[in-house]
């Protein structure tokens, strides 16, 4: 057998020097370097005469030189030309600056030549190609992987060390699943896919070889998240809330009358609580459709049993807002809430982590903070975290260790496709609020591009009068969180001083003092101010009913999901809402996704939608989901492959759920070091 964990340096071909530039790559070990998978391939090995050629296509040509190599120079630059012909016709293969093959070619020998074709008139040349001499493969006449990033290294190069690898390995590597699942649906052996995958012998090959690594990528990756999920729910004994105080109790409090979906979900939540299990469930729900008050009546029923809550937000604004909101509505019924931020006085946050720890309070609302170590509670059992997104897998549990097993429920308003939610939350049980509040009015989305400049400020200024308020997102600035202030105070400047003058224009941005940013937003809600100009810290959960007018700038450079939530933020009171989003450029994709935008107001539509523009890497960079990364498969595309990926992981489960049976104990190695990955955040 072959060892997978040597040291990349001492592959035939690479040594010290390239073993650096492979290292830049991330690759370290002979198995990074052969799961180095090629991002595309060239098919070298289909001749055709040159009568045959078509203009500007990469072609393989097998000719006869029939002159030297001529070369003219001008200024530094130097030509190669070499006159070759088949049966069909004369042509030319020209070079820059290669001088060192003068002596490469000899008259009346047969080669195989690759690359680009230039046919003009009666003229054919092939420009810059590579070759080997006539029976020779080691640039031409088969089918060559191509790499992604090579940083100093040639693709030849690279090439030619994967070649070494698969060399070496091939025939010795371990099978890596049980004999029956190869049998059951017809995938290559473990050597046979490796080797196919990068040097395939015909195009169609490599595709049985990648479908076995993506099924095989995506079954592990199943299997762990099922495991982790089936040991939650059968090892773990969780609290068992009282069912004498009943989350109806609450619900007749409200100034709202409930929507058939929160009434599910909080069936569901509270038969969770009953139960001895531990709850791990995620709440999914579109920007509007009333999270937080599921999040209210599950705290309120953990407090009726005895317990304590804690309701984490990731910025200090929605946290406050939370607080407000969950006062309102609980201090009359002898509720004790507090909030926790970064922002508070030191006084103030050592009374609270006191009282929390004797008990007197009984929910606490903050942002981060509450997971510092000093943050104790007297018994936790509820942990609520709203927009999950914004968190990591690994704060989720650092939360939950300040309890006994306390019962989570994790909320989002990112809607996920149900594939993907398997992937991303497999260990979760999933509730989903597809219904919003009745009377909600369809917000108006325009995208407009700059000529429409003055008439957008018009409209403003008529909502303006008419009472609303309106905010403006500030366009997406990628280098930093100073450039970020700075593209804030210009426009709000701009907007102040050139356009709106007779009104009060304000602006927020993340690096705010948590109070300041507090303070402008209470503002905003008491309607002292009527335009809010804003970094998307505002993307998240904040309420403000009167405004309604959503201004994104330069918005092609948002994700469609972050649009979408970032358009939430209006069309939450009794006023027909407007979201405006100003574009620039014009390529398909933009138009494709701004009239996504404008077309429908359904998350889950849009998030398909955001998966298919933007492919499944974008989609998950920009979601901060703490998600795995993938070696070889792609969500999106390979979505066929996930599905069956699932439906196997779960019979195997169902068979043998600690995978014990000696014919899943090649899945059980591999499983096993995936959820040790997990521990430390990544699978
Ligand atoms: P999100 O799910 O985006 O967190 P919120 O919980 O902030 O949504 O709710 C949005 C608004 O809808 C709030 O003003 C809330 O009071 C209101 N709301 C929630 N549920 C209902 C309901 N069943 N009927 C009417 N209004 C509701
Ligand atoms: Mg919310």
């Amino acid at each position: 057998m072959v060892d997978l964990k040597k040291d990349v340096k001492y592959i035939k071909g690479v040594g010290p020097n390239r073993a650096e530039l492979l290292n830049k790559l991330g690759i370290f070990t002979l198995q990074d370097l052969i799961t180095y998978y090629p991002r595309a391939y060239e098919d070298r090995s289909k001749p055709k005469t040159l009568f045959e050629c078509i203009d500007g296509e990469e072609t393989l040509i097998e000719v006869v030189a029939t002159s030297r190599i001529v070369e003219t120079r001008f200024g530094k630059k130097t030509m190669q030309k070499l006159m070759i012909s088949d049966e069909t016709a004369n042509a030319e293969a020209v070079w820059f600056n290669q001088t060192y093959l003068k002596s490469k070619f000899s008259i009346g020998k047969k080669y195989r030549m690759y690359g680009k074709i230039d046919k003009k008139y009666r003229k054919i040349q092939i420009l810059s190609p590579v070759f080997d001499e006539y029976g020779y493969t080691q640039n031409t006449g088969r089918i060559v992987p191509l790499y992604p990033l090579t940083y100093n290294l040639s693709q030849n190069i690279l090439r030619k060390i994967m070649e070494n690898a698969i060399e070496e390995v091939y025939g010795n590597l371990s099978e890596t699943l049980p004999e029956y699942i190869l049998k059951k649906y017809s995938l290559p052996s473990i050597n046979k896919a490796t080797k196919t995958i990068h040097f395939p012998e015909e195009l169609q090959d490599f595709q049985i070889a990648r479908n076995r690594l993506v099924f095989e990528e995506l079954l592990m990756t199943q299997l762990a998240l099922l495991k982790l999920k089936y040991h939650d729910m059968h090892q773990i004994k969780g609290i068992t809330f009282s069912n004498k105080h009943k989350i109806s109790e609450i619900i007749k409090i409200f100034p709202f009358k409930l929507t058939n979906a929160q009434m599910r979900v909080l069936q569901e939540i509270e038969n969770d609580m009953e139960s001895p299990k531990m709850m791990n469930r995620l709440l999914q729900g579109d920007v509007g459709s009333g999270k937080t008050a599921v999040a209210m009546c599950s705290a309120y029923k953990a407090v009726k049993s005895g317990y304590q809550a804690v309701i984490m937000a990731p910025t200090a604004i929605l946290a406050t807002q939370h607080l407000e909101n969950f006062k309102k509505m609980l201090s009359s019924l002898d509720i004790n809430c507090e909030l926790l931020i970064s922002g508070i006085t030191k006084k103030k946050k050592e009374e609270i982590l006191q009282k929390l720890k004797n008990g007197e309070i009984d929910i606490l609302i903050g942002t981060h903070a509450v997971l510092e170590d000093n943050v104790e509670f007297k018994n936790l059992g509820l942990v609520v975290t709203d927009e999950q997104h914004r968190f990591g897998v690994r704060q989720r549990s650092k939360i939950t260790k300040k309890g006994q097993n306390p019962d989570v429920l994790v909320m989002t308003a990112t809607p996920i496709p149900r594939t993907l939610a398997l992937i991303l939350y497999g260990d979760l049980d999933i509730s989903i609020i597809d219904e919003l509040p009745p009377n909600r009015k369809k917000i108006e989305t325009f995208a407009v591009t700059k000529r429409m400049q003055e008439r957008i400020d018009n409209f403003i200024r008529k909502q303006i009068n008419e009472g609303r308020q309106a905010y403006i997102v500030c366009p997406l600035v990628e280098e930093g969180e100073d450039n970020n202030l700075k593209s804030v105070i210009e426009l709000a400047e701009k907007y102040q001083k050139e356009i709106f003058p007779e009104y009060c224009v304000t602006y927020l941005h993340g690096k705010m003092k948590p109070k300041e940013k507090d303070d402008i937003m209470l503002k905003f809600k008491n309607h002292e101010i009527d335009i809010l100009i804003s970094t998307t810290v505002i993307e998240v959960g904040v309420d403000v009913p009167n405004s309604n007018i959503m201004v994104i700038e330069d918005a092609q450079r948002f994700g469609l999901a972050q649009l979408h939530q970032l358009r939430g933020r209006v069309g939450r009171g009794e006023y027909q809402s407007y979201c405006i989003l100003k574009y620039e450029g014009n390529s398909e994709n933009i138009r494709k996704r701004m009239k996504v935008m404008c077309d429908t107001n359904d998350g889950f539509i849009i998030s398909e939608k955001d998966l298919e523009l933007r492919g499944s890497g974008d989609f998950f960079g920009t979601m901060q989901h703490g998600l795995p990364e993938f070696k070889i498969a792609n969500l999106f595309e390979d979505m066929p492959i996930l599905k069956k990926a699932q439906i196997v992981a779960q019979e195997i489960m169902n068979k043998d759920p600690d995978l014990k049976l000696l014919e899943n104990k090649l899945l059980q190695r591999v499983v096993n070091q995936k959820l040790e990955r997990l521990g430390t955040g990544t699978l």
